[in-house]
């Protein structure tokens, strides 16, 4: 099957949605391919979000069952837990991603966005003009497989939002050479799951011993040295509690996973898994790459192929922490921005001549 497009975007996690929507909201055509099937996308677990990011974004604050707590009293400890850091309010908001997604899937087809689920073998569509020279060939569409069926869709820009995947971009010479896939020390392995409270005396009994109170988040830093932590949220009400661990994925740490079954272990209290997931998240700084792709031909060679890249596993600019919103969506209007300036003075040029 042939069609046509202005933009393909891939995958329908936040950063996905959210160039989508900017760039349809611009009167652009826009279609968005997702591996996995509707409802199942982009991230399955609860982020703590700051505030101010919606806003940032252009989004709406959150409202419960997105929004699941609101800042409250955080214990930090040493693993030991002798050594101990309150912090009494927290500006951090615990969304549950799932619900983010969804809203950011509705928004997107409100704006007129087409989504393709269960799509898979995404290869980037090059110009053939050019096609005696790898590194110079343009990314005019994608391949794909949909359904069992083979598509063929042009496009004038592609948006690679396949977060570490990295679908598109690992395929253009250019965009691969300049942004290698982020690997071992430079990733987090985490874990965030939502569990049962089977026993809320027991939950009791480990909140009094940290000096906690249903509702604040008790949470260990540094049980595996440097980056890694272990944390446990118990609700305000003791019916459920969220627990969050993780640790740089160098093979030297427990895994995201690993700490979670310890933690669980360690607390019989804790009951079955209501949702949640893992993965890895990239942690390292701007690379000096991406800083000189500003004024650098890497930009132009971004640029001539067509193809940026929108995801959080690319750049990962956040510096302490990482931002399931912030840089997706930031990200994404600026793409938006940087897309539609060019086009908006050959629409004027041409309406000149
Ligand atoms: C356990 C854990 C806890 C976290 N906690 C926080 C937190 O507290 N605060 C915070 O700010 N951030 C947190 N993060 C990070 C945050 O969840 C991510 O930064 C965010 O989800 C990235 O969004 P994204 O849209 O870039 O990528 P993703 O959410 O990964 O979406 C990518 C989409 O692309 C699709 N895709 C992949 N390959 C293909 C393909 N070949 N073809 C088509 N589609 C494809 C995927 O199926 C997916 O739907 C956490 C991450 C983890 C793992």
């Amino acid at each position: 099957m042939r069609r046509s497009a202005d933009v393909v975007v891939v995958g329908a996690g936040t950063a996905g949605l959210h160039a989508a929507t900017c760039l349809a909201e611009s009167g652009r055509r826009v279609v968005v391919l997702e591996r996995r099937p509707e409802g199942h996308s982009g991230a399955r677990w609860c982020n703590g979000i700051v505030a101010w990011q919606f806003e940032r974004a252009g989004l709406a604050p959150p409202v419960a069952p997105e929004l699941r707590a609101r800042g409250g009293v955080t214990h930090l400890l040493s693993p030991s837990g002798t050594t101990r850091v309150s912090i009494t309010s927290s500006p951090v908001l615990d969304a549950d991603m799932r619900a983010l997604v969804q809203r950011l899937l509705d928004r997107a087809r409100g704006a007129g966005v087409e989504v393709l689920w269960d799509v898979t073998d995404v290869r980037p569509r090059f110009d053939d003009a050019v096609e005696a020279v790898p590194t110079d060939r343009r990314v005019r569409g994608v391949h794909a497989t949909w359904h069992g069926e083979v598509i063929d869709i042009a496009a004038d820009l592609v948006v690679d939002a396949s977060g570490r995947a990295g679908v598109v971009r690992d395929a253009v010479p250019a965009l691969a050479a300049a942004a290698p896939p982020v690997e071992g020390a430079d990733l987090c392995s985490a874990q965030q799951l939502v569990l049962d409270v089977d026993d809320p005396d027991g939950a009791r009994a480990f909140l009094a011993e940290h000096g906690a109170r249903p509702g604040d988040i008790v949470s260990w830093m540094a049980p595996d040295g440097g980056f890694s932590i272990q944390s446990i949220h118990v609700a305000g009400d003791l019916d459920e509690a969220s627990l969050l661990t993780g640790s740089i994925a160098d093979g030297r740490h427990r895994s995201g996973s690993e700490l979670m079954a310890d933690l669980r272990r360690r607390h019989p209290w804790l009951g079955a898994q209501r949702f949640g997931g893992g993965g890895t998240i990239p942690l390292r700084r701007t690379p000096a790459r991406w800083r000189s792709l500003r004024s650098s031909s890497l930009r132009m060679a971004s640029w001539r192929s067509r193809s940026l890249r929108s995801s959080s596993a690319w750049m990962a600019l956040w510096k302490r922490s990482s931002s399931g919103l912030t840089m997706p969506t930031r990200r994404s209007t600026s793409l938006a921005i940087t897309f539609l300036a060019p086009l908006r003075s050959f629409v004027s040029d041409s309406s000149r001549r």
